[in-house]
């Protein structure tokens, strides 16, 4: 951040009073440009014994796969971004059951929140942001090719979950790759 996003003025490192950490303060209007961590959310959608999973159209991790998931918008909640990801990434309408993993990404600064989903109907496709898009059952996951840590630990969770018959919410912290 170079600029102030308020008055176009130069910007300046500094701890403010009253705080404890450097923060981004414009020299010119004197506003407090705080930078904290960005939301993805998502969904892990299973339809009967398989996972949907979607092979990414865009970089980062280009022609790997991934579930469903994206930063939140403004003005929506996690569960109707979950939603929206999912019809944009794969054309498809889920069912939330539940928030299932909730990962911190200490050092990318993210937090991300993937919630077990059920496909209401096998139907699915394409998309801008998806080269292709497909129903896994647990011996076809691709596990050298998925696109993040937080992908591969939240389909890892839900097919040893599975076994047990239960889903409870898991929680991670990532602090490197
Ligand atoms: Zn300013």
């Amino acid at each position: 951040m170079k600029y102030c996003s308020n008055c176009a003025g130069p910007l300046s490192v500094a701890v403010p009073d009253d705080d404890n950490l450097p923060r981004h303060i414009c020299d010119g209007c004197g506003t407090i440009h705080y930078l904290n961590p960005k939301i993805v959310t998502g969904c892990l959608p299973v339809y009967e014994d398989k996972v949907l999973l979607c092979k990414r159209a865009i970089e980062p991790r280009l022609g790997y796969w991934t579930l469903p998931a994206g930063y939140m918008e403004n003005a929506e909640s996690t569960t109707e971004g979950a939603l929206r990801e999912t019809r944009e990434e794969a054309n498809a309408e889920v069912t939330i059951s539940h928030l299932y993993t909730l990962t911190s990404i200490v050092h990318v600064n993210q937090v991300q929140m993937l919630y077990l989903a059920e496909l209401d109907k096998p139907e699915f496709s394409a998309s801008s942001e998806s080269l292709e898009v497909r129903l896994f059952r647990e011996d076809e996951i691709p596990w050298d090719e998925l696109a993040f840590t937080t992908i591969r630990n939240a389909l890892q969770f839900y097919f040893e979950d599975r076994q047990k018959g239960t889903f409870p919410l898991r929680e991670v912290i990532l602090r490197g790759n």
